[in-house]
């Protein structure tokens, strides 16, 4: 695929709840594949993580959705945080700060432009080692936000020795928080404890302004879902961004 030309990168944009501001945009990778279609990274991205592949893959990543961000920012964008998937196999990849570092160095962005999403996974193997390639990367300036929050191991232990900037509440939660009790009462919580560890609170999946507005109400600062866009193509990425600015002056 990667040989091919077959990767694309797909945009979503992340919305401050209070403004309605751009606050960054998501990158996830699709696979336009000749015969098969538009391929889910949930099916490919398992499968390079086992052969290796998800290295380059990564990499081809990283580069250009920080080169589109570059372009945008070129053509006078106002400028926001690239979010970058971090497979937990590309964390343990040596070479991964140099890597970073060396495709921001190339396109002349400043490190915070960039944010890893990560999973919990990358501290289920070698925590010690994980909180110490986060320490490089924070001190680089690079900003990292947990994914998919409280579905995985969740270690309260590790969050705080964790820098992390900021945590994705899981679409899981938020899917049903405005009829299940439960579910509010989770959010809440998350919401709670990421602002008593000076963490921001970001969630996705938001599809209706009953949900947004449930976020609003118990804090959370940051939202990403289909209610505001789904993740598109980079030209619509950008029309959508100019329709936000034409709103503003309205
Ligand atoms: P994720 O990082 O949790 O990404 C969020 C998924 O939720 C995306 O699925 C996105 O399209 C979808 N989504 C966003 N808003 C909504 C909404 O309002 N409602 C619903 N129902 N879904 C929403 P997608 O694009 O199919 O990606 C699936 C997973 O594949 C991602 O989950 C991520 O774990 C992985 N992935 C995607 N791109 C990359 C990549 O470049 N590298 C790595 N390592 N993993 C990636
Ligand atoms: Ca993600
Ligand atoms: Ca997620």
């Amino acid at each position: 695929a990667l040989q091919n030309d077959q990767l694309e990168l797909y945009y979503q944009p992340q919305l401050s709840i209070e403004t309605r501001q751009l606050i960054g945009a998501e990158a996830l990778l699709r696979w336009n594949h000749p015969t098969l279609g538009a391929i889910s990274p949930s099916e490919f991205i398992p499968i390079a993580e086992e052969s290796g592949q998800i290295i380059s893959i990564g990499e081809w990543v990283l580069r250009q959705a920080l080169g589109q961000l570059k372009i945008w920012i070129d053509e006078g964008m106002e400028p926001f945080t690239m979010a970058v998937n971090l497979s937990a196999i590309q964390f343990r990849y040596p070479n991964l700060v140099s890597q970073i570092l060396g495709i921001l160095d190339e396109l002349q962005l400043p490190s915070h432009y960039l944010e890893l999403e990560l999973t919990e996974r990358i501290a289920s193997e070698n925590p010690l080692q994980a909180i110490h390639i986060m320490n490089t990367l924070s001190d680089y300036g690079i900003r990292m936000s947990i994914d998919d929050f409280g579905t995985g191991y969740s270690s309260l232990n590790y969050l705080k020795k964790f820098r992390v900037y900021k945590l994705k509440i899981d679409q899981s939660f938020i899917r049903d928080i405005a009829d299940n009790a439960e579910d509010q009462t989770i959010v809440n919580t998350i919401i709670n404890m990421a602002h008593n560890l000076n963490m921001i609170t970001i969630a996705e999946g938001v599809e209706t302004i009953e949900q947004l507005d449930l976020l609003r109400k118990n804090g959370c600062k940051e939202v990403q879902g289909y209610y505001f866009s789904k993740p598109v193509p980079s030209e619509m990425f950008t029309t959508f961004v100019n329709s936000l600015s034409t709103t503003k002056t309205v």
